[in-house]
Order: C-alpha cells, then sequence, then structure tokens
C-alpha cells in the first residue's frame, strides 16, 4: 500500500510563511513593487504558481529567472522559519504518520506542489523527519498534479521490486486538485479539511473519504487498511 501526503494544509501549516517567501524573492530579483496578490496558491505546483506570478508582474525574461526565483525562495524560506518558527503539524498528523509507518505491508510518500529542498524544510520546521517518507513525487517534477501519482506509483514500483495497483495508492490532500490527481490514476483519496476547503467541497469533487482533520487515526487508519486481505 502506497499512501501519498500533500504538504501544506495536510500535514502541517506555514501560516503564511511559504507565500510570504516567494514575496520576498520575488521582490529581490524583481524589485519591490512585486506582488503575490490575487495568484491562486492552494494545491498548485510551486512552478507553475512561479509562471502566473512573472505573468502577473509582467517580469521581462518570464520563467527564464525560475531558477533563480527557486534558490532565492528557499533561502528566504529558511530565514523565515528560523526567525519566527510558525511551521505547526496539524492535529492527528504524528500520529498517524507513526501508525501507518508501522504497518509492514504501507509505504509513507509526499505528492506536493513543492520543490523537494523546500517542502523537506517545511516538514523539518514542523517538527517531523521527512527521510520518513520514502517514494516522493514532487511540484518540479510534473506539468500539471495530474502527473505526479504515475510517478510516485513508478518510484514504488522501482523501489520495492514490483507493480502497485492504483487502488493500493491512497492520496491524502486538502484541495479539489489533490482529490482530482487521484481520480484521474483511479487511486483512492482522502480529503481533509485543514485548508482552504471544507468537508463538503471535498466531497463534491469525489473524495472517497472527507474529514474534518486527521486527528480520528483509528478510524483513518481502518478505512486505509480496509481493502487489504
Ligand atoms: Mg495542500
Amino acid at each position: 500500500m502506497l499512501i501519498l501526503f500533500d504538504i501544506d494544509g495536510t500535514l502541517l501549516l506555514t501560516q503564511g510563511a511559504g507565500i510570504a517567501a516567494m514575496a520576498d524573492a520575488g521582490r529581490e530579483l524583481f524589485g519591490e513593487h512585486f506582488t503575490v496578490d490575487g495568484v491562486e496558491f492552494s494545491g498548485r505546483l510551486d512552478h507553475v504558481i512561479f509562471s502566473d506570478l512573472v505573468r502577473r508582474n509582467r517580469v521581462n525574461g518570464g520563467t527564464a529567472h525560475h531558477d533563480r526565483f527557486r534558490s532565492a525562495y528557499h533561502r528566504h524560506l529558511g530565514d523565515r522559519l528560523t526567525r519566527n518558527p510558525t511551521a505547526r503539524l496539524l492535529p492527528g498528523v504524528q500520529e498517524l504518520v507513526d501508525r501507518l509507518g508501522q504497518e509492514p505491508t504501507v509505504t509513507l510518500g509526499l505528492l506536493t506542489g513543492n520543490y523537494p529542498e523546500t517542502g523537506a524544510l517545511k516538514i523539518r520546521a514542523a517538527g517531523m523527519d521527512p527521510r520518513g517518507f520514502t517514494v516522493n513525487a514532487w511540484g518540479c517534477e510534473g506539468g500539471s498534479r495530474r502527473d505526479l501519482p504515475a510517478l510516485a506509483m513508478h518510484r514504488y514500483a522501482r523501489r520495492n521490486g514490483g507493480a502497485i495497483s492504483p487502488d493500493r495508492v491512497v492520496i491524502i490532500g486538502d484541495t479539489p486538485h489533490d482529490i482530482d490527481c487521484a481520480k484521474a490514476h483511479g487511486c483512492r483519496s482522502l480529503g481533509v479539511a485543514t485548508g482552504a476547503f471544507s468537508k463538503e467541497d471535498l466531497h463534491r469533487v469525489g473524495a472517497d473519504l472527507a474529514v474534518d482533520d486527521l486527528s480520528k487515526t483509528h478510524d483513518i487508519v481502518s478505512w486505509i487498511m480496509r481493502d487489504l486481505t
């Protein structure tokens, strides 16, 4: 079984530090007028957000600045989370990850819009070891979120020496984008209303299960493991 967690709004909240660090990076590289206003962040891939930001700010050269932006964003995020440690795990996350980690048939992974370096930074800042997630698909590895489940399943197969059926993959996330990418590949989806969307929103877009938060460890583990014989 492969359990893939989204990061922001699902494992943790940085309480705005991620978006603020993108704004820092934009101002450093492109000037004080740079703004993140009007750009949608939730559930989207960081490099796609960057494309929107350069368009919104009419940056000359556009996405050619991506690698410089990525590295400035990483530095600013590190500075912010050190100066003001606002990253927090969401309710039940530590218990759920610990509990699933004890299941011999379970592999834990991340499926996220984050870059690997900033995703790991956020998880560490929230007090969890990112090395517990061993099969990961990152935001910079696809053109859209729908590209990421296949990549994670491919990595699972390479690591474990055999393919995994999509119905043994559970994608856990807080936005319709997380649910959509699971459905596109026949994976199961668990929506969690700890980000910008309600349980009803996540149900409406087709989440197989939607919960207020991840604190009901026993119920969630039972639902995840129910098809295992
Ligand atoms: Mg999220």
